[in-house]
C-alpha cells in the first residue's frame, strides 16, 4: 500500500516546485568562450565578437533579445562604441524579475602590482565574464523548464571604463557603468519595472564570499534576506555569509536610483584584502585559473531557486 502512495507524493513535490540542475561545467564553458576572444574592451574587435557571440546564445535558448546600441562618452572623452543586450523569457508577464551582469572588459590592469602591466588590458574571468557565464547558463535552462514569472537578462557594457585611482582628480564615482546608467534611463522597454534586480559581480573566485552589500541591504534589504537564506538552506552559506559588506559603486545602484527596481549586488567581498576583491582584481592575472566551478554552482543553484520560487 505504501508503495502505490509514494510516487503519487513525489509527483505532486514536483508539479509545486521544479527546478532544473545548474551545470557549473557548462556555465564554466560559457566564461571560457568570452575569455578566448581576448580583452572586451570597448571599441576592440573581441568586443564587437563577443557582443554577437552573447546576443546569439541568448536568442538560440529562447530568449527575445533587444540590442541596445549607444554611443557612450567615457571620463576621458574616449567614445565608447557600446552595447546593452537583454534577452527577455516570458516578455508577456507583468511580473518580473531583472538579472544582470556587466560584459565589458576594464581597459587598463592598473591594481598590477608590476608597473609595466598597468596600462594592459584585464582579461576578466571573473571582473566580467563569469557574472554572464552563470546567467547565461541560467538562460539554457530556462528554455527547457520555463518559470512562472517573467526573467530579463541584461548584460550591460561599459561598466568598468572607470576613471583609474591614480588619477588626480579620482573619485568620479559615475565614471562607471555608463551601460547601466543609460539603460536604467531609456530602458528597453518603455516603463520598464520588476519584482526585484539581482547584479552579479565577480561570482566565479575560488572559496569567494559574498557578504551583504550595503546599498543592497539599504535599497532592497529583503531580496537580501531572500537571497542569503535560500543560499543558506542549500549548504551555500560559506559562500553567502550572513554579515555586512563593504558599499560598492556597480550597476545596482543606478537601477535602484533611477528605476526603484529594488536591486542588490552579488559580489566577491574579501574583508581581509587590501581593495576588498581578490588579489587579481583589475590585474593580469584576472585569467580562468581563477575561476571555480564550485563557486560557480554555489551562485548560480542559488539563483535557480531564487527565481522558481517566485510565482
Ligand atoms: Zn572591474
Amino acid at each position: 500500500m505504501g508503495c502505490t502512495q509514494t510516487p503519487k507524493a513525489t509527483k505532486t513535490q514536483e508539479k509545486t516546485l521544479t527546478v532544473s540542475t545548474f551545470i557549473s561545467d557548462s556555465a564554466y564553458n560559457f566564461i571560457k568562450k568570452q575569455v578566448e576572444f581576448g580583452a572586451r574592451v570597448p571599441n576592440s574587435k573581441a568586443h564587437d565578437d563577443c557582443a554577437v557571440y552573447l546576443s546569439g546564445e541568448l536568442k538560440r535558448f529562447g530568449a527575445k533579445v533587444i540590442e541596445q546600441k549607444v554611443n557612450l562618452n567615457a571620463f576621458d572623452a574616449t567614445i565608447l562604441k557600446s552595447v546593452n543586450i537583454i534577452g527577455s523569457f516570458n516578455p508577456k508577464s507583468e511580473s518580473r524579475i531583472l538579472l544582470f551582469s556587466h560584459w565589458d572588459s576594464r581597459p587598463w590592469a592598473d591594481n598590477d602590482p608590476l608597473q609595466k602591466n598597468r596600462k594592459k588590458p584585464v582579461l576578466a574571468a571573473n571582473d566580467g565574464a563569469s557574472g554572464v557565464g552563470v546567467l547565461l547558463e541560467m538562460a539554457r535552462l530556462m528554455q527547457k523548464n520555463s518559470p512562472s514569472i517573467g526573467v530579463d537578462i541584461l548584460f550591460c557594457d561599459s561598466e568598468d571604463y572607470g576613471q583609474p585611482e591614480s588619477a588626480s582628480d579620482a573619485g568620479n564615482e559615475d565614471s562607471w557603468c555608463l551601460g547601466t546608467q543609460y539603460w536604467a534611463k531609456s530602458p528597453h522597454v518603455p516603463g520598464y519595472s520588476a519584482r526585484f534586480g539581482i547584479l552579479l559581480d565577480m561570482v566565479g573566485g575560488k572559496q569567494a564570499t559574498f557578504y551583504r552589500e550595503q546599498a543592497s541591504e539599504y535599497y532592497a534589504g529583503s531580496v537580501v534576506d531572500k537571497v542569503w537564506s535560500q543560499a543558506k538552506n542549500l549548504g551555500f552559506g560559506q559562500y553567502f555569509v550572513d554579515q555586512k559588506g563593504g558599499a560598492i559603486t556597480d550597476d545596482h545602484i543606478y537601477v535602484n536610483k533611477i528605476l526603484g527596481i529594488p536591486s542588490i549586488d552579488i559580489i566577491q567581498y574579501d574583508p581581509k584584502s587590501g581593495t576588498g576583491f581578490a588579489t587579481y582584481w583589475h590585474t593580469t592575472h584576472d585569467t580562468m585559473e581563477n575561476v571555480d566551478k564550485n563557486t560557480l554552482n554555489a551562485v548560480g543553484t542559488t539563483l535557480m531557486h531564487v527565481i522558481y520560487n517566485e510565482k
